[in-house]
């Protein structure tokens, strides 16, 4: 087992690492930026390096003085969290060529996924089904991509093969909006990812987001942990999640699961992973792999009892990966909640300094946060500041307990997202379990 690993993040997720770390009897090096020089995981740390200015590119994205930062500690192995460079190939290889170990995939594997239009090749070729949509990129002839959008049929989406977080797509209604939302769409993508490369999808109406936990051992073991159905979303991007998927029949899901795995082994999957579908009418259709750790993993470490960060550890220092699939079972029902630093409806950032800071606790309740009272959110990242998550027997009990667990928190200083969890917890459609990710958008918009 590794002596000491670098955590290459910040935030909720840099003490997540911290502590299955500490637990594992492991030493931590955490690379900070200016901005994070106060953080509680950075106190917590054995060693802690500044790699830089609060301006992520000069810190966080920062390659070289993080792996000088992993030199001078003589750390083994890098944690790379999620987002910054948790999903960049070249980082990933340039980890391992450095002598270290990078706890995820291989950087193949993380770039064979990384782009959309591959990522989408290989999983048809692994019988993992899709969204209908364009055979490849779309090709500059602009007969030709109204011709794929007729064969597809409208609406249709337009995505950024290199896209991420919920940007460089675009909706498409009818025929005559297309070209220019397709040049749009290019040169976002061309700015914001550096590739041009579009594709395009039939535009799903009323779809749910159900996504698939994957460890393989990168030697053609694997194993499915459940999934989570993440349809309460907000411009693409996730406010809550919850483990199980309320009203999917069981064997849909088993089977899908089992799709899965079988590309887990045919693709030699390492580390953690995340297939993404869409789900419709009985339906799954692939949307794209997070080869990473999740900001959602923890309800399925709730209803599994699986570490999932722990195992993420286990895999990269290459111990005998010993879980199998009728090992896992799933047990109850948990809910996350993202906190964020910012108008709970009118969604603009509130950074700054917390002046009150009270978490709930109690039966089923988990907070995982680096926040404290005293604490200054920075301007420069996400705006997430902690996560809520709660366990039940039932799906009605966790959202109980998650209600009481939100009426309970208690933050000042800056504004929270509290009180739009509040309304959803209370909300008779949340409550119902059945809601399209358009549902939330529809919400905000009704409100006065
Ligand atoms: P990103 O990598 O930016 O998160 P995804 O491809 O995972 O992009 O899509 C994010 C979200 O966008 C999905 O959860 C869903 O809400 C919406 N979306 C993506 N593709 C489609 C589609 N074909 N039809 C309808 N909605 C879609």
């Amino acid at each position: 087992m590794f002596e000491k690993i670098l955590i290459a993040n910040r935030g909720e997720i840099a003490l997540r690492i911290q502590r299955a770390c500490r637990e594992m009897g492991i030493k931590t090096v955490v690379v900070h930026s200016e901005a994070d020089r106060d953080a509680k995981y950075v106190r917590l740390a054995d060693e802690s390096v500044c790699i830089g200015p609060a301006n992520p590119r000069e810190s966080y994205l920062n390659m070289p003085a993080i792996i000088a930062a992993a030199e001078v500690t003589d750390a083994e192995a890098i944690h790379p969290g999620y987002g910054f460079l948790a999903e960049n190939a070249d980082f990933a290889e340039r980890v391992e060529k450095s002598g270290f170990v990078f706890i995820g995939p291989r950087a193949d594997t993380i770039r064979l996924m990384g782009d959309k239009v591959t990522a989408k090749k290989t999983m048809i070729e692994a019988n993992v089904p899709v969204v209908p949509g364009s055979a490849g990129a779309l090709p500059d002839d602009p007969e030709e991509i109204i011709r794929i959008a007729r064969d597809i049929g409208y609406p249709v989406i337009v995505k950024a093969s290199g896209g991420g977080g919920g940007r460089g797509m675009r909706v498409v209604f009818t025929e005559g909006a297309l070209l220019n939302a397709v040049a749009t769409t290019r040169a976002e993508a061309e700015a914001a990812f550096g590739n041009p490369d579009l594709y395009m999808e039939k535009y799903l109406q009323n779809p749910r987001h159900i996504e698939i936990q994957v460890l393989a051992d990168g030697n053609g073991h694997a194993v499915w942990l459940g999934e989570r159905d993440c349809s309460m979303q907000r411009r693409h991007q996730k406010v809550i999640e919850e483990a199980p998927a309320p009203g999917i029949p069981r064997k849909l899901i088993e089977r899908i699961g089992d799709r899965c795995v079988d590309a887990c082994r045919k693709l030699n999957y390492r580390g953690a992973g995340t297939f993404e579908f869409l789900y419709e009418d009985g339906e799954f259709y692939f949307i794209e792999m997070n080869t990473r750790i999740q900001v959602e993993h923890t309800i399925t470490e709730m209803v599994t009892g699986i570490d999932l960060v722990q195992q993420q550890i286990l895999i990269a220092a290459g111990e005998k990966f010993t879980l199998r699939q009728r090992d896992i079972q799933f047990k109850g029902h948990s809910i996350e909640c993202r906190i964020n630093a910012e108008d709970p409806f009118k969604f603009i950032p509130s950074p700054g300094h917390i002046s009150k800071w009270h978490t709930p606790g109690g039966p089923g309740i988990r907070m995982d946060s680096h926040v404290f009272a005293g604490y200054t959110v920075p301007s420069n990242y996400d705006s997430m500041i902690g996560k809520l998550i709660s366990y039940g027997e039932t799906r009605e009990q966790a959202i109980a307990r998650m209600d009481i667990a939100l009426s309970e928190m208690i933050v000042e200083g800056v504004k929270t997202n509290i009180p739009l969890h509040r309304e959803l917890m209370q909300d008779p459609q949340f409550q119902s379990g059945s809601f399209s990710i358009h549902y939330l958008e529809e919400k905000l918009a009704k409100r006065p």
